[in-house]
């Protein structure tokens, strides 16, 4: 049996009818709750039998309208500052659609989506001005990305002993990384999945402006060669994930190069402030790095998921992860040339052509409107940091580097009080921030990410903040 429509015209009418909702849908966000949670009643649709017998696609798609569409985080929602995450568009919608219909595997052999890939390869080494034989890769995120990053610099100092031998062979020379302390999560895990362990990770403390103090980390490095421990990488980050923070990239690469220290930037959302003039500037190194990871799928607003590894390197990045396997031979001709394949250059064989709507979108609105849009969600932080510095019942907590805006409702007891009201503005549905500890603060985090986002977001957050504040705590201190 084939599962493909038995009668095509009427299929279409349905997937007419299903691209006019997800239009409907993006066209008339500002009408919806920015969040709002699942009711209780819908919660039993979650919990049915597997479905032997077949449905109609209508009656599905109605149950995608009525239990899935209106239930969803919200991130595409201009009232949207939780966290940092993209808003999408509509030509990314499209193009995941024309990705799905062609069905790419996408981890290798001779087909136009790998060169595809190889084009975009090219801009985004354009873009950082790194040589011609740098590599690089789409993966799902940023996590992703800096986990390569660390297989990379790992199998870069060890030799290719590695790969047989594991860490066992290694025992005497414990490797070191260094980041700083406000650097996200995900690289500590990463060195816990290379079998290094967190304990491999020192933290760097910061300054004032919440970048690594590298002073300190130049003394920590002193201090772990003399105890005969042996540092090999420094991670920089490119926006960090609590106030968007870029550390001092320029000094720390050069600090690498004279320490013979691996460079791996963590640039997940930050990078791409690389395609604005006016961002560039705060990124200033990052051309010097041995290897970056960035997410298109936070500032570049393309469709969830689109990471990228870019690796200084080629040669150095195949040699980690290139694995010979019959079943993928390699041919000088026909549809299994074009050696080497992504799989070559991560640990994935099977992947879906997430490169086709990181095309499309830096087609269709070019690299100038991206970037100038990334520069207006950093003056909207500028705009809100003074909405807030001007109103007496409310701090700022952090510096506004980029387009990260922490800050709290000034009461007794801040701390309870500010976590209870972001709860409250969560279910009001008005505006979605979210929330970090700064040196033991709650704060109220409002990370400006998405192109929906506009003045009046802003001014409807301030004012339900102020609205659930004066509810949950009226006398200031
Ligand atoms: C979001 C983020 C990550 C993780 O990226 P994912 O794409 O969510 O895996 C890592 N580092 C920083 C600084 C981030 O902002």
């Amino acid at each position: 049996m084939t599962l493909d429509p038995a009668d095509w015209s009427a299929f279409r009418q349905q997937a007419h009818r299903m691209l006019d909702d997800m239009l409907d849908y993006l066209e008339h966000l500002r009408q919806r709750p920015t969040w709002q949670p699942l009711p209780v009643t819908k919660g039993s649709f979650f919990r049915q039998a597997s479905p032997q017998e077949p449905q109609e696609l209508s009656q599905v798609h109605q149950e995608f309208m009525d239990y899935i569409l209106p239930y969803t985080i919200g991130n595409p929602h201009p009232g949207f500052m939780g966290w940092v995450h993209g808003g999408g568009t509509p030509v990314g919608m499209l193009a995941e659609m024309l990705a799905g219909g062609l069905n790419v595997n996408a981890g290798g052999r001779h087909q136009a989506p790998i060169q595809l890939e190889r084009q975009l390869l090219s801009w985004i080494r354009h873009w950082f001005e790194f040589p011609p034989q740098a590599s690089g890769l789409f993966v799902t995120g940023t996590s992703m990305a800096n986990l390569i990053g660390v297989w990379i610099a790992q199998r870069a100092r060890l030799g290719p002993t590695l790969r047989q031998q594991g860490l066992a062979a290694q025992a005497q020379r414990p490797l070191i990384a260094y980041a700083s302390a406000g650097a996200h999560g995900c690289i500590a895990q990463a060195l816990d999945l290379s079998g290094l362990g967190t304990q491999a990770l020192h933290l760097i403390p910061m300054n004032d402006q919440y970048q690594m103090d590298t002073d300190a980390l130049r003394a920590r490095v002193q201090a772990d060669r003399a105890a005969g421990l042996e540092p090999f990488l420094v991670v920089g980050t490119a926006g960090s994930v609590d106030v968007g923070a870029v550390d001092d990239l320029a000094d720390l690469a050069s600090f690498c190069r004279a320490q013979e220290l691996w460079f791996h930037v963590d640039g997940a959302y930050g990078a791409l402030g690389c395609l604005s003039p006016q961002l560039a500037p705060y990124l200033a190194g990052i051309q010097q790095a041995d290897s970056i990871a960035f997410d298109f799928h936070k500032w570049g607003q393309v469709p969830y998921d689109a990471g990228f590894i870019l690796v200084r390197e080629d040669t150095l990045q195949r040699q980690t992860f290139a694995t010979p396997a019959a079943y993928l031979r390699r041919d000088t001709r026909g549809a299994a040339a074009g050696s080497p394949w992504p799989c070559d250059y991560g640990p994935d064989l099977s992947r879906g052509f997430r490169a086709l709507k990181t095309w499309f979108t830096l087609k269709v609105y070019g690299t100038r409107a991206l970037g100038e849009m990334m520069a207006n969600t950093c003056t909207l932080a500028q705009q809100l940091g003074a909405l807030i510095s001007a109103h007496p019942r409310l701090e700022l907590l952090a510096p506004i580097t980029l387009n990260i805006v922490c800050f709290r409702f000034r009461c007794p007891d801040p701390n309870t009080v500010n976590a209870q009201l972001l709860m409250e503005l969560h279910e009001s549905g008005l505006a979605l921030p979210s929330s970090t500890t700064l040196q033991g603060q709650f704060a109220l985090r409002a990370a400006i990410v998405n192109h929906r986002t506009t003045l009046q977001d802003l001014e409807t957050l301030v004012a339900a903040v102020l609205h659930f504040g004066m509810l949950l705590a009226p006398e200031p201190n």
